[in-house]
């Protein structure tokens, strides 16, 4: 997912630390050690350097199709991370990529929401495989953007409460994530890609999809 610059630029960010930020210690959730486990990764695991790949646009067919699920273990899997989270990072306003992004059409995205002012509870930098929503509550509509729809914005109705469960590349061990806001917009976002479902796949109609105004 991408976001539109803030009128106010990007003055607000602010970085935290991801082991403070994340809601380990919901009691609503069901395996806190899990989530932490998520807030506590980053792609160094991976011990594999990312390599920047093209992004993929609408109307690609591999956009539109769901995902294969991924063993998530494999040295392709932890090259295809590495490959996303890279690609990610040179994407200014780039708070999430999907495998299928990139022309890979497997059930894989990474995501980081940790320097974003709309953030609440985030787990940093983190890739998930295979992921699935899990629980989703407390509807809300927000502008999103995509970079694989470089010149529309949406206003998109996403749970701001969500927990979804997926497995890390590499180890493969099966975690869980719980979190809100901006992350929780973010995850569904990406999971949506690995559905074959772009954000105009969900707005309500030709009178909440926009011409992107700002480039970042
Ligand atoms: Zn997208």
């Amino acid at each position: 997912m991408s976001e539109e610059r803030d009128r106010d630029g990007l003055g607000a960010r602010r970085p935290r630390d991801p082991a403070v930020a994340s809601r380990a210690n919901d009691p609503a959730l069901s395996d806190p050690q899990a989530d932490s486990r998520v807030a506590t990764w980053t792609e160094a695991e991976l011990g594999v350097e990312g390599r920047v790949r093209d992004v993929v646009r609408a109307p690609a067919g591999v956009l539109s199709e769901r995902g294969a699920d991924v063993d998530a273990t494999t040295p392709e899997s932890v090259q295809l991370a590495a490959d996303l989270v890279a690609t990610m990072r040179v994407s200014p306003g780039c708070v999430g990529l999907a495998a299928n992004q990139v022309g890979v059409g497997v059930r894989m995205f990474c995501v980081d929401v940790s320097q974003h002012p709309k953030t609440r509870t985030h787990h940093g930098t983190f890739v998930l495989c295979n992921a699935e929503v899990v629980e989703a509550s407390r509807n809300e509509k927000a502008r999103e953007g995509c970079m694989s729809v470089p010149d529309f914005t949406g206003d998109v109705k996403r749970a701001t409460r969500l927990r979804v469960r997926g497995q890390l590349p590499g180890t493969g061990e099966w975690v869980e994530v719980a979190t809100d806001a901006f992350e929780a917009r973010a995850v569904q976002h990406e999971i949506d890609h690995t559905d074959g479902l772009l954000f105009l796949d969900r707005v309500a109609g030709a009178h909440a999809i926009f011409p992107r105004t700002t480039y970042l």
